[in-house]
């Protein structure tokens, strides 16, 4: 059984009908024999609405209440998840940040993790449920209070998630079939790749390809975890990202989970 990190942007949750699409790949991801944790992007634009409409009370909403107001976008969207996913026939459990373990420092706006305690996060795996976490949030400890990882920053929070449950794979769902070597709806002979190396791959987001957030290839890095960057419109497989130390993740994770004594 293999223990798999999915991660749906706010583009693959969008309306009530993307929402069972991906509901449905969760299952049938279940129903193959893994265990399911997801991160989950607030639906379509919410975040830039929350951001409109804190702007139309007061130009100096301030970083707290922000995250505040922020973070309950990614609530909507785990909730109805976990729902969708429980219409199906599968257990399913939805988690905010805080409940799901992820401290961070106590900037507002721009944390960085310092710690992931999934206790809840595997408790729900072990009773066979899919556990549904909110990206791009966290909690600091000393202020006790909501914080958000910046924009984009839900790719974070599946790579942390994965790294913090030993995954064995952290797969990151896009409206594209992969990572490219150039963007192709600009340059129609780009080609896809099968895989590339995190090195490579935090060149080409300093280069401005948007589709991987750079802190989440960074800490897939430093934590050796592995990330398939794939389409939520097909099956195709699409770009793995590994880290040269480990090059065949797959492999090495599963003979370290057994050691040869
Ligand atoms: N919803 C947040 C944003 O739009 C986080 C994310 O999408 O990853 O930035
Ligand atoms: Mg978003």
């Amino acid at each position: 059984m293999a223990l798999i990190v999915q991660k749906f942007g706010g583009s693959s949750v969008a309306d009530p009908e993307s929402i069972k699409r991906v509901a449905k790949r969760i299952v049938e991801t279940r129903k193959a024999g893994n265990e399911v944790v997801v991160a989950v992007s607030a639906m379509g634009d919410t975040t830039d609405e929350l951001l409109d409409l804190a702007a139309k009370v007061t130009p100096m909403p301030g970083g707290r209440e922000l995250d505040m107001l922020l973070t309950a976008g990614e609530r909507i969207s785990m909730a109805l998840l976990s729902m969708a996913i429980r219409g199906l026939g599968v257990e399913a459990r939805s988690y905010t940040g805080s409940q799901a373990g992820m401290i961070t420092d106590a900037q507002h706006g721009k944390a960085r993790i310092v710690d992931v305690t999934p206790g809840r996060v595997r408790e729900a795996l072990d009773q066979g449920a899919v556990a549904i976490v909110a990206g791009f949030q966290g909690f600091n400890r000393s202020t006790g209070d909501i914080t958000t990882l910046g924009r984009g920053g839900s790719d974070t929070t599946a790579v942390a998630l994965a790294a913090a449950l030993s995954a064995d794979v952290c797969e990151i769902y896009t409206d594209v079939d992969g990572i490219f070597t150039a963007d192709p709806r600009v340059v129609p002979r780009a080609k896809k790749l099968d895989r590339i190396t995190s090195e490579e791959m935090l060149e080409l987001a300093a280069a401005g390809s948007k589709v991987l957030y750079i802190r989440a290839v960074e800490y897939a890095r430093r934590h050796g975890v592995t990330l398939h960057v794939r389409s939520s419109f097909n099956n195709n497989e699409g770009t793995l990202v590994v880290n040269p130390k480990e090059e065949n993740t797959w492999k090495s994770r599963s003979s370290r989970a057994s050691p040869a004594i």
